[in-house]
């Protein structure tokens, strides 16, 4: 059975912004509700006064009017107190019971002035009566319950009183009265369904904003996150960069940004597949995250990559003390079961204001820091420097004068012979290339080739380099080899690769006189594709060696994996060959080795008669190295060969 309470507003979630909305109409419209009644009453009052007893005409009216005032003041006055759902509750059931009492005591009060006065006041207390009931109602349009009570407790006792005084016009005006109010009912009901469905429409879309919000809340969530590690992303990384940054301005302090990279990982990837290599990510990630604080923070970047902004730091020794820690936490092994991986983190800093101004600088500085302390303090952190920034300076200025050279001009080659020691005879000769510019002078090949392979200029150079040096086979006698050295950006680039198969096709010189040497680097960075390239290059007939031996990471497995020809073993192990150092049995192992699998072996840098002979003691056979010619122009090489012409004791350069 409905309880007539139901009709009272309720404390739960669902009326609470009906209730809401309800209380905001009703705040503003009260005090004209009161104002109406307290300026009716005081009409009435007026034309009774002399009629009716003081008590009645009066000091009733008086007292109802300063209730009614006063219940205007006390809501007045609450209007700005911010309210829960149950205090607008409470409020607006004290509000209805005012309402009632008051509606009670005015109809008394006016009923009981009815006899009082003539037929003229007789009709204003009709009409007092039913005039501001009437305003009354409009006034509670959306607050249904009041006004329904309301109408009750006026309208009924009205109607009943004015047809029971058997008065024609009194009649009348009862039934006009009922008509209008049940009119003003109607519409009331109609305009208060209106205005519940309007607020929980309202609601519903509140509800559909709140719910995008969350959406697109979690959305720019997911898309700050590196879904794999869960550290925060590149995007996020660059914001954080952007708030960190505004924040040192503002308080007129630095910060440092880092770029983190893992050394060798690309290797373990290769070696071991993308699941092994996903976890060591993660491993790392989750190392990286238990250093985080307030201070330090991490991100992934891509790939093996990771960024980090140190935000509160005392000096740059303390920065590198971080960093150390940072390093420190990466060399820890990765243990699996049946394996033990164990790798290291460079990592590069650069410091706000120092190092530059803008993200994009710090970022880039913080790179170049990360590039030095991986060619120079692998598994440590390097603060970028003003050391760092005139070597910047620096490789701008050769790459810009290598874009503007004319390298057919200046780009020349020298040529030093690989001897037989055994057989008495130079085998080949290494093209080695040398610049000549004419803003910076000559450049070490050191130098320019380095730079050269960071973009695609060093392509250029290979095609300029390796027309001069096939010519130069062409003029040499024809049991003599022709070494020439390819980058590794060149064995990674299809159309680079083509025309250097081209220039050799076309060349005219037999291809077995041909060696290719690559570094060890070149493998490295990408495994197969170095392989393809140099399966393509075999394809054509020339011999491939491997330069440098020893310096990298390639391990003889891999170099078995390669259709290699000849190793040159790196000439630091050949520096130290006399002392008995440790490289002299790596050196005599791998000579060794090379014998078993058919491949030559070239001991690189020997400089003294010594070494020499250490060398021959352990079965080394093919050198190179001051000891035997620096390396001379293409016009001396004549003068090289007929220095030795193999039939007799050699008398080197
Ligand atoms: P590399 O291919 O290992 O060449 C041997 C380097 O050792 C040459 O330096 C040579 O002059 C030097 N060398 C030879 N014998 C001795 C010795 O007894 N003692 C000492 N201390 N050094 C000796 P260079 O000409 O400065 O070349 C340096 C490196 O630059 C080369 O090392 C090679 O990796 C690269 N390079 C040179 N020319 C080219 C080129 O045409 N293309 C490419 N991609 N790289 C080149
Ligand atoms: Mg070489
Ligand atoms: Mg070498």
């Amino acid at each position: 059975m409905p309880s007539p309470i139901r009709f009272l507003p309720r404390v739960d979630p669902s009326s609470a912004e009906l209730n809401q909305s309800q209380f905001d109409a009703f705040s503003r419209q009260i005090p004209l509700l009161y104002f109406i009644l307290v300026v009716n009453s005081a009409a009435v009052a007026f034309t009774h006064r002399a009629v009716a007893p003081a008590w009645l005409a009066i000091y009733m009216p008086l007292a109802l009017c300063a209730a009614a005032v006063v219940r205007v003041i006390v809501w007045v006055g609450r209007r700005r107190v911010a309210l829960d759902a149950a205090q607008i509750v409470a409020r607006l059931r004290a509000s209805i019971a005012a309402l009632v009492v008051l509606g009670v005591s005015f109809t008394a009060w006016g009923l009981a002035l009815y006899p009082y006065g003539d037929a003229y006041a007789q009709s204003h207390v009709a009409f007092y009566m039913s005039i501001t009931v009437i305003g009354c109602i409009f006034c509670l349009m959306q607050m249904r319950t009041a006004a329904l009570l309301l109408t009750a407790i006026v309208i009924v006792p009205f109607a009943t009183f004015f047809m029971t005084t058997g008065n024609p016009v009194f009649i009348a005006i009862s039934i006009n009265v009922l008509l209008v109010s049940g009119a003003m009912i109607s519409i009331l009901l109609t305009y208060s369904r209106d205005f519940s469905n309007l607020v929980a429409s309202q609601r519903a879309l509140l509800n559909k904003q709140a719910e995008m919000q969350t959406l697109s809340d979690e959305n720019s969530r997911l898309a700050n996150i590196d879904s794999l590690t869960l550290l925060p992303n590149r995007r996020r990384f660059f914001s954080d960069i952007d708030n960190v940054l505004s924040q040192c301005i503002r308080e007129n302090r630095g910060f440092a940004v880092g770029v983190l990279d893992l050394d060798g990982f690309k290797q373990l990837n290769d070696l071991y597949g993308h699941g092994f290599g996903d976890g060591i990510l993660e491993r790392t990630a989750h190392r990286l995250a238990a250093l985080s604080n307030s201070q330090v923070s991490f991100a992934r970047l891509g790939g093996d990559e990771f960024g980090v902004i140190v935000n509160g730091f005392e000096s740059r020794d303390h920065l590198l003390e971080i960093g150390g820690v940072v390093c420190d936490v990466l060399k820890k092994p990765h243990v699996r079961p049946g394996s033990t991986t164990r790798l290291t983190g460079s990592l590069g800093f650069a410091i706000f204001p120092d190092a530059g101004e803008t993200p994009e600088q710090l970022f880039e500085r913080a790179d170049y820091a990360l590039y030095f302390a991986k060619e120079n303090r692998r598994g440590a952190p390097v603060v970028f420097s003003t050391e760092h920034e005139t070597e910047i300076r620096q490789v701008s200025a050769v790459v810009q004068a290598l874009r503007d050279a004319d390298l057919a001009r200046e780009m020349t080659l020298v040529y030093q012979p690989i001897v037989d020691v055994a057989a008495n005879r130079i085998v080949s000769f290494e093209a080695l290339a040398r610049w000549s510019s004419p803003s910076l002078g000559d450049v070490a090949p050191s130098v320019f080739i380095g730079i050269a392979e960071r973009s695609e200029l060093i392509h250029r150079i290979t095609e300029v380099l390796l027309r001069q040096a096939l010519a130069f086979a062409r003029y040499c006698p024809p049991d003599i080899g022709i070494s020439f050295n390819l980058s590794t950006r060149d064995l990674a680039a299809d159309d680079a690769l083509s025309a250097i198969i081209a220039l050799t096709r076309s060349s005219g010189v037999e291809p077995g006189r041909i060696e290719f040497e690559v570094t060890e680097t070149a493998l490295i960075n990408d495994f197969d594709q170095a392989a393809k390239a140099l399966e393509s290059l075999k394809a054509l007939g020339t011999r491939i060696s491997l330069d440098d031996f020893g310096t990298g990471f390639s391990s003889l497995s891999c170099v078995h994996r390669l259709p290699v020809d000849k190793l040159k073993i790196d000439r630091s192990f050949i520096a130290e060959i006399t002392s008995r150092s440790p490289g002299r049995d790596i050196v005599k192992s791998i000579n060794d080795l090379c014998t078993n699998l058919g491949l030559d072996c070239v001991m690189e840098g020997v400089e003294t008669q010594a070494q020499l002979d250490v060398l021959k003691g352990l079965g080394c056979t093919l050198m190179q190295g001051y000891y035997f010619s620096k390396p001379v122009s293409a016009a001396d090489v004549a003068t090289v060969l007929a220095r030795f012409d193999g039939t007799r004791e050699a008398v080197w350069v």
